[in-house]
């Protein structure tokens, strides 16, 4: 099978995820680029989707599965498959600003507020794009580190820096999807926003439908190419840090119910625009909290987006450990303890601090050996789910791990896992040793055997299996599975398109 020389090819390797978890052969790796990187235009947009379409074409015809991915940063095997191909789409990484006139004249949405994205688009990066003093706009939610690509952070529903705000899919006004056969522009029929003109500059058909939407915003890879993705914006604001330990019983409240009065946070008559609560599970007795608060920005503020060494205390556990890691290589055992004593510490950000979103949560190095893995809960759960990863910490008491609750509003996609209203995402992070695998699995065993409503972050660690998907996503199984159809009605296509994953899960059904 020949490819232009857009479409780099290498067979039978072993791909690779960044964090070294996942090895997975493949027949075929092919890394694809836009004709001139440095110069975006809708001409170059529609050559690179004729040439994904080309692979997907050749994908089916070949009878094997065809997985996209990012910047390769999930934990779990969610982007590959075995012995099928990989797409990886990293380097697709246009940006866009919206015209006025390809707005819809009848949408209340303002060309100003969207940004377009080409998939491997990585967050950090459309920060960059958005947060200049001309543009003065920002994302309203992120991950809490933002190598991701905007594609791969979209296909598993990324969530984390904002509390009322969804995952990164509660802000997609329009999302571009490719097919062998199909070249499609999906948005909700219930709130349109671009035009059909702007469509066809992408060499795209129209199509309004809040069930195809929904279904592609958040779509595990299996829905074809996500080629490009439309985002709302915010105006830019900083952010004000601080961390603090409050102990357990004065915390608790706002755990469970985001109501802060009487919580211990800096200050407890102001909502936060992020609160999370860091937990050793030797003690439980007090919570590590970060809290952020909202600053209006001077007009003029100049961003630099190289203050993140890994050297910040904060947000990003992952990061945290990693760091912990480096510094003190020969003490790998308790990196965890020496991650908390060092890097959170009380502190709070003075005024000259002040950042903006995409200064706060950056780019990270990710690193090997780290476990990491979400379980979603309704947020009135949350002590009671500590309680049960306690128990389950305790049978595996050497795992070096921390428990860290973030929060995040339910989400809009039918497969997004923040399904709750509100949903506290309650993070096993730490060391990848034989205990803690262990521990992730027991975990979600004993929320499973409590009858604990939950899901778990298709993108880390999990173990998921087809009951407990249908367990937590209920019907949306059947929607997703009967929308899948109408977006892929070639049955080959839909093979292609899914993972041994995915099909044991139900999710090709
Ligand atoms: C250091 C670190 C910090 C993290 N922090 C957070 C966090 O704060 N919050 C959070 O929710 N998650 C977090 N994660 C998990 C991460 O955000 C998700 O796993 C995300 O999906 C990774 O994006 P990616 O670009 O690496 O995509 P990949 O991991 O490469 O792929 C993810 C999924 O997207 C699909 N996909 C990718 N590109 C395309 C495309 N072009 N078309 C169709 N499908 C595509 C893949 O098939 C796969 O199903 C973190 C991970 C790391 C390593």
């Amino acid at each position: 099978m020949a490819f232009d020389t857009f479409v780099q090819v290498e067979d039978n390797i072993d791909w690779v995820n960044h964090h070294e978890n996942i090895v997975r052969r493949v027949t075929k790796r092919l890394t694809i680029d836009n004709e001139v990187p440095q110069s975006p235009t809708m001409a170059g947009m529609r050559a690179t989707a004729a040439r994904l379409q080309v692979i997907a074409a050749a994908a089916v015809a070949a009878g094997v599965q065809v997985r996209a991915c990012g910047a390769r940063w999930s934990f779990s095997d969610i982007p590959v498959a075995e012995n099928g191909w990989i797409v990886e789409t990293d380097r697709l990484g246009w940006r866009f600003n919206v015209a006025e006139g390809d707005v819809e004249p009848t949408s209340v949405t303002l060309a100003d507020d969207l940004i377009l994205a080409q998939c491997g688009a990585k967050i950090s990066k459309i920060n960059e794009a958005l947060e200049t003093p001309q543009k003065r706009r920002t994302l309203r939610t992120m991950g809490a580190s933002n190598g991701q690509t905007v594609g791969g952070a979209l296909g598993t529903g990324t969530h984390g820096s904002a509390i009322d705000v969804g995952g990164l899919e509660s802000q997609v006004a329009g999302i571009q999807l490719l097919t062998a056969t199909q070249n499609l522009w999906i948005e909700r029929a219930s709130a349109p926003v671009m035009t059909a003109a702007f469509a066809a500059k992408l060499g795209a058909t129209l199509v309004r439908d809040d069930a195809k939407f929904e279904a592609a915003i958040v779509s595990l890879g299996s829905l074809g190419f996500v080629h490009a993705a439309l985002l709302r914006t915010t105006g830019r604001h900083l952010l004000n840090s601080s961390l603090s330990h409050i102990p357990m019983g004065q915390i608790a409240t706002a755990l469970n119910t985001l109501m802060f009065q009487g919580s211990g946070i800096p200050d407890m008559t102001r909502r936060p625009y992020f609160f999370q609560a860091i937990f050793d599970p030797r003690g439980m007795d007090k919570a590590f909290t970060t809290v952020r608060y909202k600053e209006a920005c001077r007009p003029d503020y100049q961003p630099d987006y190289d203050l993140h060494t890994g050297y910040e205390p904060g947000t990003d556990v992952p990061r945290m450990i990693a760091h912990a890691i480096t510094a003190f290589p020969d003490l790998r055992d308790t990196a965890v303890s020496l991650m908390m004593a060092s890097e959170l510490r009380v502190r709070a950000d003075t005024p000259n601090e002040w950042r903006l979103p995409g200064e706060v949560y950056t780019f990270t190095s990710a690193r090997e050996g780290l476990v990491s893995t979400g379980f979603a809960v309704p947020i009135g759960q949350v002590t009671t789910v500590l309680n049960i990863l306690r128990d389950a910490f305790l049978t595996q008491p050497s795992s070096p791990v921390v428990f860290t609750c973030r929060y995040a509003q339910k989400s809009p996609g039918i497969l997004s896992f923040i399904r709750y209203d509100p949903t506290c995402v309650v993070d096993i992070d730490g060391i990848s040793t034989g205990a803690s695998l262990k521990l992730v699995k027991i975990a979600a065993d004993r929320l499973e055997a409590a009858g604990m409503p939950f899901t778990q972050h298709w993108g880390k660690f999990n173990n998921l299996t087809k009951v407990r998907v249908r367990n937590a996503y209920g019907s949306s199984v059947d929607r997703w599975n009967a929308t899948r159809k109408l977006l892929l009605p070639d049955a080959a296509e839909r093979n292609a398109f899914s993972s041994p994953l995915l099909d044991s899960l139900g999710l090709n059904d």
